[in-house]
């Protein structure tokens, strides 16, 4: 490999890149990772991380409110959105430093650049610099969405910027029913904002199981969120500090941000990509790559939310970690996309593993549901008005559970554990034979005795 300066090229030092340099650089090979903006990428420096950590400070009111029926007086609280702000500036910069210096200590050279192919082999960096590598690994992520070109749409703000507002929106108007607007819906409504969220479809969160997608938007309006379905924002006029979004159903929504989070596409852009070889996926808009996360060139790989499959942290991390393996540690690793838990930080939060009842239904002959609905302890004293979700999908045939769906409090935290049977291909009898534990919200996933629906496809009775 003389020929070349390194041995692997990393293109963005987010998490797949990370993980997949450091990898590589203990397999030995000579890496040199570039990144334009700041190392730790889109999870670490504005999205998961800062996400979480606005989650968990603006669940805070709930908890003063809760204290009361357990005898607590708190006198009225304050809240100060700049100093959240500035803590939360200040463990991302010390994440950041510790990414940098990890992938330092790895061996592996950071190059603070951005990088774009001048060849299938060069890289060439905004320094000036020009690289040569043997293998290229693409890791740039991905990026918001701003939509149709609507008249006021450069007043419309995405999630990069909702982190770093000067101050607490009065009211926002946030478009979009996935992830990104319900967290931040729920985020913002946690510190004191009037939110409306506006979905196009019938209801939010496409995709999950019906009787999640209902429970969150109940439980959402009970907390006051203003949610509007079926339209979307066709219009912004600012006035002063304030914007009126006009709506395609004829209404308009006062605020002082509008927001959308209506989805991200793949940084391929200006990659010089075409220079390379490199074949886009027309079904998705993201690399093309096989089950190894090789490209349509033989040596350059990409993983992560460039390629568009599942866009989430661990699954970029678990592609970085098998691409270096494969190619640089004599251990061919394939990546299995199936059964990936994931977690909506809505309040209260979603966790979900496997198939919904509707996916269930279309590929198995006999599908059992438990399904419970329930008051938390903590509600009964509290007096908050709420339920948790829990349900199971169940192979009525094999009695394997298809699927695990929850809403409520640490849903995201139970539904890690319970992936681990769903993973392990356990049955509903595993789930019963397994002691309950008392008094916690997730002992019912082992208590529910009888289906709440038994599906049999008429076929498969006959
Ligand atoms: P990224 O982390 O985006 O890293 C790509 C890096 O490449 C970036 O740093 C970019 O600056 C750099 N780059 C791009 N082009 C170039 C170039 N030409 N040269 C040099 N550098 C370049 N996932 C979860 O699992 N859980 C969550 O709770 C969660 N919350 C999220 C919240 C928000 C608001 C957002 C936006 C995303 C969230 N995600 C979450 C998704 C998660 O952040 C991504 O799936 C993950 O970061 C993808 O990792 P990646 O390595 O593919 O790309
Ligand atoms: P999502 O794909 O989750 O949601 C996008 C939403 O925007 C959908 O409700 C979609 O509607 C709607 N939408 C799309 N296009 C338009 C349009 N032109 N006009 C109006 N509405 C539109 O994307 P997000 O932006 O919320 O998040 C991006 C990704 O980041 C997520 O899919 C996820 O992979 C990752 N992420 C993960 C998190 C976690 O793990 N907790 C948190 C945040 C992000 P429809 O459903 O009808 O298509």
């Amino acid at each position: 490999m003389a020929e070349f300066d390194v041995d692997l090229f990393v293109i963005g030092g987010g998490s797949g890149g990370v993980r997949a340099a450091r990898i590589a650089a203990g397999h030995g090979a000579r890496v040199m990772i570039a990144e334009e903006y700041r190392m730790g990428g889109t999870c670490v420096i504005r999205g998961c991380v800062p996400k979480k950590l606005f989650v968990i400070g603006s669940h805070v009111h709930q908890e003063i409110e809760d204290a009361a029926g357990f005898g607590w007086t708190i006198p009225a609280a304050t809240f100060d959105w700049p100093t959240l702000i500035a803590n939360k500036d200040k463990e991302i910069a010390r994440l950041e430093a510790a990414y940098t210096s990890n992938v330092e200590k790895s061996g592996a050279r950071i190059a603070k650049a951005r990088a774009v192919f001048e060849d299938p082999h060069s890289l060439r960096l905004s320094t000036g610099e020009t690289i040569r590598a043997g293998t290229v690994l693409i890791a740039t992520g991905s990026a918001p969405n701003h939509g149709p070109i609507i008249p006021g749409i450069e007043h419309v703000i995405s999630s990069n910027e909702a982190f770093h507002l000067p101050e607490l929106p009065r009211r926002i108007l946030i478009q979009g029913g996935g992830y990104i607007a319900l967290e931040f819906a729920c985020i913002f409504a946690g510190f004191g904002s009037d939110v409306t969220v506006i979905y196009r479809g019938d209801n939010i969160l496409r995709g999950f199981d019906d009787d999640v997608r209902a429970h969150v938007r109940a439980e959402m309006e009970r907390e006051g969120i203003t949610v509007l379905t079926g339209c979307t924002v066709t219009k912004i006029d600012k006035h002063g500090r304030d914007y009126t979004s006009h709506l395609s159903n004829g209404s308009s929504v006062a605020s002082d941000q509008v927001m959308f989070a209506i989805g991200r596409h793949p940084n391929v852009a200006n990659l010089g990509l075409e220079k390379a070889g490199v074949a886009i996926n027309p079904g998705n808009g993201g690399i093309a790559v096989d089950h190894f996360s090789k490209t349509s060139v033989p040596h350059i790989y990409a993983i992560g939310d460039v390629t568009h499959r599942h866009n989430l942290t661990p699954v970029a991390i678990r592609e970085g970690h098998a691409f270096a393996d494969t190619v640089f540690g004599k251990r061919t690793v394939e990546v299995d996309h199936s059964s990936i838990p994931t977690a909506v930080f809505s309040q209260p939060e979603v966790g979900t593993v496997g198939l919904t009842e509707m996916e269930a239904r279309a590929q198995f002959a006999r599908v059992d549901i438990y399904k419970t609905a329930f008051r938390p302890i903590k509600a009964t004293m509290s007096g908050r008005d709420t339920r948790v979700l829990m349900k199971l999908v169940v192979d009525g045939t094999s009695d394997r559970v298809l699927g695990c769906h929850i809403v409520g409090d640490t849903a995201a935290e139970i539904i890690q554990a319970v992936a681990i049977a769903v993973k392990m291909k356990a049955t509903k009898a595993d789930f019963d034979a397994t002691f309950a534990l008392h008094p916690t919200a997730a002992e019912e996933l082992v208590t529910m005795r009888t289906p709440t629906a038994r599906h049999v496809r008429e076929a498969a009775a006959e």
